[in-house]
Parts: C-alpha cells; sequence; structure tokens
C-alpha cells in the first residue's frame, strides 16, 4: 500500500530558522551515518525515515560516503524516497556531503572543485534527484586552496544541485574565512554540522561566536555521544547496539568506566527532570537556542519517539546546568 504522511505531523513539530537564512529546520534531524547502509535491513531503514517524517522530521543528512559499503546509505535512501517520500520532496530538507575518501585516486576525497562536484553528481544519481537542499564540505582540506572548495560550493548552487551550502568540521578561523569567501561569491552558507554534545564541547571555545557574528546556523551531529548519552550502555554492551556492531567509531573500548560512572550520573538527574538520558542529552545542546538542530541517528523507531518527546521538557534551572557541568568535570 502506498505511504501516506501522518496527517498530524505539522502539528506536533516548530521549527527553527537557520542562522539569518530563510531555511526552517526541525530542532531534530535524522542523520543516515548508520542503519541505512547496504548492510542494514532496508525495511527498517524505511520505518525509521517514514516515521521520522510522519514525527514532523523533515531533515535527512546523507555522505557521499555513508554506507557501509560508502554510497550504499545515498543509494537506500534513494529506494525510500522512490517508494515513499517522492510526493512529498518539497516538505523535505535532503544534506549531503564530500571531503573524505570515495573513491581510489587523488580526486577521490578532498576539497578539490574535481573532486566536490563530481562526488555530488554521484551522489545526485545515487538519490535519484536533480538536487540536494544543503552540499557541504565535509572537512576542511588544508591541501586544497578554500577559495577552490568554496567556489566548488557556488558553482553547485549556480548549477541548480543544491539550494544551500554548509561546511562541516571546520574550526572557527576556518569557518571565518569560509563565510568571507561564501559572502563575496553571494553563495548561500546557512550552516556548520559540527560534534557536540554534553561529551564534546569544543563549538563552545570560539566557534559559537564566529557563527552568531555571520549569521550561519549550526546542526549538532552526535548529539548522544553516538549511544553514550543514552541508557544503552549503562549496565552492559548489549548485543543489538553500535558497539557490539563493529563500528569502527564507537569501539567497546571506547565505553569506558569513566564515562559510564558520568552517564549514569546524568541518567539520575534526567529522572529527576522525568526524562529519559537520551531526552536531556538533547534537551542541554539545544539549550540555548543557538544550535538550530541536533542531528540524531537511531537503529529503532522506538528511538526516535524518544527523542522527539525531548522537545517537551528543553528548560533547565541554573542549578540542573551547573550540576551537569560538575558531573562532567568529574
Ligand atoms: P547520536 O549521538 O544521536 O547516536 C545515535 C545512536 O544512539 C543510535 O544509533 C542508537 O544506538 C542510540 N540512540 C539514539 N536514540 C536513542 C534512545 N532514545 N535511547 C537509546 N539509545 C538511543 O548520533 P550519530 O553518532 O548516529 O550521528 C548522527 C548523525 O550525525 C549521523 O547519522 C550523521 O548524519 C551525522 N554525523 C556527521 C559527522 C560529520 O563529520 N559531519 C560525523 C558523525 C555523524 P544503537 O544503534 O546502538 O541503538
Amino acid at each position: 500500500m502506498n505511504y501516506l504522511a501522518d496527517e498530524q505531523r505539522y502539528s506536533k513539530m516548530t521549527y527553527h530558522r537557520t542562522g539569518k537564512s530563510g531555511l526552517q529546520l526541525p530542532p531534530i534531524s535524522l542523520g543516515l551515518w548508520h542503519n541505512f547502509g547496504g548492510v542494514d535491513t532496508f525495511e527498517n531503514s524505511r520505518a525509521l525515515a517514514r516515521h521520522a517524517f510522519d514525527l514532523g522530521i523533515t531533515h535527512f543528512d546523507l555522505a557521499n560516503n555513508y554506507g557501509p559499503p560508502a554510497g550504499s546509505a545515498e543509494e537506500t535512501f534513494g529506494q525510500i524516497l522512490k517508494k515513499d517520500l517522492l510526493p512529498y520532496r518539497d516538505e523535505l530538507i535532503i544534506a549531503t556531503k564530500a571531503g573524505y575518501r570515495m573513491w581510489e585516486g587523488p580526486y577521490g576525497e578532498r576539497g578539490s572543485r574535481k573532486s566536490m562536484l563530481a562526488s555530488l553528481d554521484q551522489s545526485l544519481k545515487r538519490l535519484g534527484l536533480d538536487y540536494v537542499d544543503i552540499y557541504y564540505s565535509h572537512r576542511f582540506d588544508a591541501e586544497t586552496p578554500l577559495e577552490e572548495t568554496m567556489g566548488a560550493l557556488d558553482q553547485a548552487v549556480r548549477q541548480g544541485k543544491a539550494l544551500y551550502v554548509g561546511v562541516s568540521n571546520y574550526n572557527a578561523e576556518q569557518t571565518e574565512q569560509a563565510a568571507r569567501i561564501l559572502k563575496s561569491l553571494g553563495t548561500p552558507f546557512v550552516i556548520h554540522q559540527v560534534h557536540y554534545s554534553m561529551f564534546e564541547r569544543k563549538l563552545e571555545q570560539g566557534l559559537q561566536d564566529v557563527l552568531a557574528r555571520e549569521g550561519v546556523g549550526s546542526i549538532a551531529y552526535s548529539p548522544l555521544a553516538r549511544g553514550l548519552l543514552t541508557d544503552r550502555y549503562l549496565e552492559n554492551i548489549p548485543a543489538d547496539s553500535r558497539a557490539a556492531g563493529g563500528s569502527v567509531f564507537l569501539r567497546p573500548e571506547d565505553i569506558t568506566e569513566e564515562k559510564i560512572a558520568k552517564s549514569r550520573r546524568l541518567n539520575a538527574l534526567a529522572q529527576e527532570r522525568g526524562q529519559s538520558l537520551a531526552q536531556m542529552a538533547l534537551a542541554w545542546v539545544l539549550r540555548k537556542g543557538h544550535v538550530t538542530s541536533a542531528l540524531i541517528g537511531a537503529s529503532k523507531v522506538k528511538q526516535l519517539e524518544d527523542n522527539v518527546a525531548a522537545l517537551k521538557q528543553l528548560h533547565f534551572t541554573e542549578d540542573e546546568l551547573a550540576l551537569i557541568d560538575q558531573i562532567l568535570a568529574g
């Protein structure tokens, strides 16, 4: 049977303006780095994407190399679009990126014009789309002049293959330079995708000020610390978890006693607030209104529901924030 999106989806969600742009994003967006690869069960990926959209999540984040194998997350999402979501294309914000290793040879990674524009064409093909909404430089490339990488993003917009551009994993100074170049080109630089969670706070050391000054929004990736800031690992490493699944980005040895001790104390505070730890971790990322959206991953539909319910309780008292800082420093 054809998929029909939940008619109530927009009554459940509010949307935030991305920096000073006209683009609005949901406070929670879905990333397809894990659980959408060729190795994953298609019907679960499909259920996740559909359910997210039913909850009002309009933003789906990809990159050329997401999988595994690399490229397969875009192919999976292309299939989901074809089967279910294409009738809703104008309600979706689909992002992709290039910068990390994707294909053999000198043009398969980094930030050259050759690499960035070829990769976008490949991504569009896998997705079955004419354009993406946001195209990112996935990482700063010290070997390529920044003018060249930014020029490629500008070209993507001028070709009609991207509506907006962003950068990811750039530090404060690199971001400031990118903003200056993109402004001179007249390119809509609307978003910075940054690693930010209670366990990863570099955004607060200068980058946030640059973004505010330049009127650029931000989307916080891995706000749940890949699962460490959830109830997933409080007692053990469950067999169906990312850490047990062979991901090189969250190995059993990354689940240290020290981290888990902090997560347990944070979990106790979350319970006092009437939230799950995941919900409190998301509320914390969104707490000051600087971050436009928290970019989560999910392996189960139930996790999406738990995470979106975080939006019911975003307020923190000063005492709660101080206690969180104390736990994290401890
Ligand atoms: P998270 O920190 O949100 O971790 C997601 C994982 O946490 C899930 O896979 C799941 O683990 C667990 N989880 C989620 N919700 C719950 C819940 N309610 N209760 C219990 N466990 C939960 O983010 P990711 O690390 O997945 O990253 C999110 C997105 O950010 C990526 O998909 C990608 O789009 C982007 N990203 C960008 C990067 C960049 O360089 N620009 C780098 C990394 C990510 P489990 O699978 O074990 O169930």
